[in-house]
């Protein structure tokens, strides 16, 4: 007699969110800026920004930068596919790290660029178009998909992709998803 399993499924956790316009946007950047420095390993995230061009990635990142303690001119990091930025954490230094990867081409720049130093260091790890370095990047603690309903509204949906990072969409259950003018 053959013995039947039923297949493991394990149903990959994810969150949907509406943002009616930018300024939702940057609320919600706030709050998980906030979140992000309480939640265990928060600090060091690593979090992949998925969507077309003009979905609103870039301009996510820009808030939570600020966010984050983030000041003066934000460059954007389109050509040289990664810009470091200070963020401020309990008066200290907080690196974060925003990537581009769009006109990533050669896999060799992996390496001669140091980003497995980036990648093994602390710090907070943001990527736009993860899929050009695909292999190469570690699994995301969160993908955030964005998707334009219209010209200033936006559908969300977070994704987690490690434990710590399924430990987070648990715990920001009340204050990121359920309350406030941003959640569905
Ligand atoms: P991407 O990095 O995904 O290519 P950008 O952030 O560069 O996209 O561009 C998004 C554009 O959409 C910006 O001009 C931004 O002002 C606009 N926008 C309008 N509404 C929103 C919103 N709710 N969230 C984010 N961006 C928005
Ligand atoms: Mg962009």
């Amino acid at each position: 007699m053959s013995e039947r399993h039923a297949p493991i499924v394990k149903s990959q956790p994810v969150r949907t969110l509406h943002w009616p316009d930018e300024q939702a946007t940057q609320r919600w950047a706030g709050a998980l800026a906030a979140h992000l420095t309480e939640w265990p390993g928060g600090r060091d995230a690593c979090i992949e920004l998925r969507g077309d061009l003009g979905a609103g990635k870039t301009t996510f990142v820009r808030h939570l930068l600020r966010a984050c303690g983030v000041r003066g001119r934000i460059k954007s990091p389109t050509y040289a596919v990664v810009e470091p930025h200070q963020g401020e954490l309990d008066g200290q230094p907080w690196p974060i790290w925003h990537f581009d990867f769009y006109r990533f081409s050669d896999p060799r720049e992996w390496e001669d660029a140091g980003f497995r130093d980036i990648f093994a260091g602390p710090g907070l790890k943001l990527m736009e178009w993860p899929d050009k370095v695909a292999g190469q990047l570690p699994p995301p603690d969160w993908v955030i998909a964005i998707e334009a309903e219209d010209e200033s509204s936006r559908r969300v949906r977070v994704l987690a992709g490690t434990e710590r990072g399924s430990a987070w969409l648990e715990s920001a259950h009340q204050a990121l998803w359920l309350e406030g003018p941003h959640a569905l």
